[in-house]
């Protein structure tokens, strides 16, 4: 685990008083790395508010990524029943609650059966809505993280709201304006995760219930205010791809107690089963969703230039 010990989440975008500052050096040296600069990207973001357990769940992918294409180990990727999740906790200190956009520094190198040679980047994307001033500033933040990524995670805590999806395309509204190109859905995969889903018996955990979930609450009929059918339709534009997965809740040691080290053991049954199709579902080599942008694919020193085209953008 050596190497995951000296990874970490480094943050990249900053925002402050409706501008963002982007840490070009720390930038750089992730994306114009001699080994990564010319691959193709896969870039997921996991998106929400604070104290949702993103940073819980980026510490299982990275414990399966670190498996699968460091290790290269067929053997079980979710480990032992009293191994600690250490080494490479995402949760930390004094960042814990500042807004904005981290990447993990190190990307994850693998070549796909077909000889694309990838390097598959996390985003943790982090924002407060407890008044419409943040859900505006965060907006911004989301939609960059949204145009940025070829996977946006979406991490809602208990149901799909109302107000789950009305922030939903305030991200994407402010997405496309940036977007300019008119042609084609403007964003790939957006990937609905609720946490802690406890109706299990109206819609099954995992992703077909998360599937019934989603249809349900996406759907437009006679009578529904104007408003609330044009986010729908809205949504819908905007992804090629829309899913949406039910997680169990994680039980009590996880919830509760601070000094938690992510022991399996202490994970409930129901929620160690779900990451373990959850996790494969996104990130496993046959699953990975290559960044797009206006049909072509990514490298990693395009994605730096996007960046920085953004940025200027949102700041313009
Ligand atoms: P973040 O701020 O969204 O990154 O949240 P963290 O991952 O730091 O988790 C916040 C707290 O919620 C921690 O005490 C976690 O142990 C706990 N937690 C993690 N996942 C879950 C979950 O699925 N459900 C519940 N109820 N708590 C969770
Ligand atoms: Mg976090």
């Amino acid at each position: 685990m050596a190497e995951l010990e000296s990874g970490q989440g480094i943050r990249v975008v900053t925002p402050s008083d409706h501008t963002f500052t982007l840490d070009e050096e720390a930038l750089s040296k992730l994306l114009l790395r001699e080994d990564v600069k010319d691959r193709s990207v896969v870039v997921v973001s996991v998106a929400g508010a604070f104290r949702k357990g993103k940073s819980f769940l980026l510490d299982f992918f990275l414990r399966y990524l670190h498996h699968k294409y460091h290790v290269k180990d067929s053997g079980d990727w979710l480990g032992g029943e009293d191994a600690p999740l250490q080494g490479f906790s995402w949760r930390g200190g004094s960042e814990r609650d500042t807004t904005g956009l981290l990447l993990w520094s190190q990307p994850f190198l693998t070549t796909l059966d077909n000889g694309e040679k990838v390097a598959i980047l996390l985003m943790d994307t982090q924002g407060t809505f407890d008044s419409e001033s943040t859900v505006k500033d965060n907006a911004t933040v989301f939609a960059l993280s949204t145009m940025l990524s070829s996977v946006q995670i979406y991490n809602l805590s208990q149901n799909i709201e109302e107000d789950d999806l009305q922030h939903l395309q305030l991200f994407t509204d402010y997405g496309r304006l940036a977007q300019q190109s008119a042609s084609g859905k403007p964003f790939q995969r957006l990937q609905l995760l609720v946490r802690d889903w406890s109706f299990p018996y109206e819609y099954p955990y995992g992703a077909d219930g998360g599937a019934s979930l989603l249809a349900k609450r996406l759907e437009i009929h006679e009578g529904q205010h104007v408003e609330l059918q044009s986010i729908r339709r809205h949504i819908a534009a905007c992804f090629e791809e829309l899913a949406c997965f039910l997680m169990p809740h994680p039980g009590l040691n996880v919830a509760t107690n601070p000094n938690f080290d992510g022991k399996v053991s202490d994970i409930s049954p129901e929620f160690q089963t779900s990451l373990r199709q959850l996790v494969p579902m996104l990130l496993a080599p046959e699953n990975l969703v290559l960044k797009r942008i206006a049909e072509q694919k990514l490298k990693a020193k395009d994605l730096f230039l996007y960046f920085k085209a953004y940025m200027t953008i949102f700041n313009g």
